[in-house]
């Protein structure tokens, strides 16, 4: 008999479970109360379950979390989780205190097979999907553990926001996602609200459909180029799912958004994506403008690429950063440049490397296809003779 771990249901898979063990439905509220709420992982402690009930659960099932491989902090109080997930893998799980709240960023798969080029997971290839719940177990664990750490008064929550931006492309695991986000969601569970739960994507179109109307939460897009050339490079995917249908798809997904807003992601990238022009056809592009669209309501987020050697890349500069948040905000849209966290423990965005594998030689693909570069001069020149894979100019 295998036994079930329990952190794979959402409430309504455990009623189901517990039908099976003929029990009412109702005992699942219980349990999933004791569970997600008290953190329990023992069935004794679940002083009002009939003893009968708690003895058959005991024989069959469990509720726990992945090991943990290693734990970090930050001096800015940012924690790093590596969690084994098994077969040589491990994903990372990010807890982000700020004044008001306490945001967790969690994986939702071992790499990725997107292969973002300035991305280190992508640089991995792709593991494996998390179970809902391996995913569910991230919040579990860090929930549970930091309101002990923390030593937070009873009721108190330590994690008041959840951004799906660790490891991995969460509308490409979306079976094991969206039970997770609802366990994310369920007021007898975390009782986040969906504006507080945020999926972030590298623009899996037809899954941004299919999110909006099974699990509206707030939505994050991954844009990081303002045209197509340049997109298909950065973001492979872009070549399947392009500019305008992503756009018509944000557009569509407002419709349900608990947010009356689309937050696009945009890393800034040295020479490769940042100059004043292509802010100023970022514009264009949400408002529309050729797209035969129209506006896309929406916010910028800048992040500062964060380096790794095998992706060739440098960030740009702060000037560079501001003057090109200028130009948005100019043209009206709010655009907030993200403050690089948990940085002395590798913990900043993009830096989630887990335990490196490159199952689907992400390494050599990448480097047999060289980058667009917007700019001449020395520096292209010195990576192309240092072999870095940021070789070409033209983009051949
Ligand atoms: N796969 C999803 C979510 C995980 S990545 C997505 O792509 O949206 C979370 C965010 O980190 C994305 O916006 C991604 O583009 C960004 N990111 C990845 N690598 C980065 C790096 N090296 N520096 C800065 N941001 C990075
Ligand atoms: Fe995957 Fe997101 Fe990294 Fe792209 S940025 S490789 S989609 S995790």
């Amino acid at each position: 008999m295998t036994v079930a771990n329990l952190l794979e249901f959402d409430r309504e898979a455990l009623a189901v479970y517990c039908e099976q063990l003929g029990e009412k439905r109702f005992r699942a509220t219980q349990l999933f109360r004791w569970i997600h709420q008290k953190g329990a992982s023992d069935f004794d402690q679940m002083s009002d379950l009939a003893r009968a009930l708690r003895d058959k659960l005991a024989g069959r099932a469990r509720i726990a979390a992945m090991a943990v491989v290693s734990e970090q902090a930050s001096s800015d109080g940012t924690i790093k989780w590596l969690f084994d997930v098994g077969g040589g893998n491990a994903v990372e799980t990010v807890f982000i205190p700020e004044d008001d709240r306490g945001t967790l960023c969690v994986s939702s798969q071992a790499g990725c097979a997107v292969g973002c080029r300035f991305c280190s997971t992508g640089h991995q290839g792709f593991s494996r999907n998390l179970t809902t719940g391996e995913i569910v177990a991230q919040l579990w664990f860090a929930e549970h553990h930091l309101r002990k750490r923390l030593n937070l008064p009873e009721g108190t929550r330590a994690i008041t926001n959840v951004v799906m931006m660790g490891m991995g492309e969460p509308l490409q695991n979306y079976a094991a996602l969206v039970p997770a986000l609802r366990v994310m969601l369920d007021d007898h569970g975390y009782g986040l609200s969906r504006r507080r739960v945020t999926v972030s994507t590298s623009g899996v179109v037809p899954m941004i459909d299919r999110l909006r109307d099974d699990c509206p939460v707030a939505l994050a897009v991954s844009l990081h180029a303002p045209n197509d050339a340049l997109r298909d490079d950065l973001v492979p995917l872009n070549r399947k799912y392009p500019l305008a249908d992503l756009m018509a798809a944000c557009r569509r997904y407002l419709d349900k958004a608990p947010r009356d807003f689309i937050t696009f992601e945009y890393c800034m990238l040295d020479g490769v994506n940042d100059s004043d022009a292509q802010a100023h056809e970022l514009l264009a592009l949400v408002r529309g403008d050729g797209h035969g669209g129209a506006d896309v309501s929406c916010k910028f987020n800048l992040i500062p690429f964060n380096p790794f050697p095998a992706s060739g890349l440098t960030c740009s500069s702060k000037d560079r950063v501001a003057s090109f948040a200028r130009v948005l905000q100019d043209g009206g849209l709010v655009t907030t440049v993200r403050k690089t966290r948990g940085q002395d423990i590798d913990a900043a965005c993009g830096q989630l490397a887990g335990e490196v594998q490159d199952r689907t030689s992400a390494k050599q693909r990448m480097a047999r296809a060289p980058v667009h570069l917007h700019r001449s001069g020395s520096e292209a020149v010195e990576a192309m003779r240092a072999g870095r894979s940021v070789a070409s100019e033209s983009g051949s």
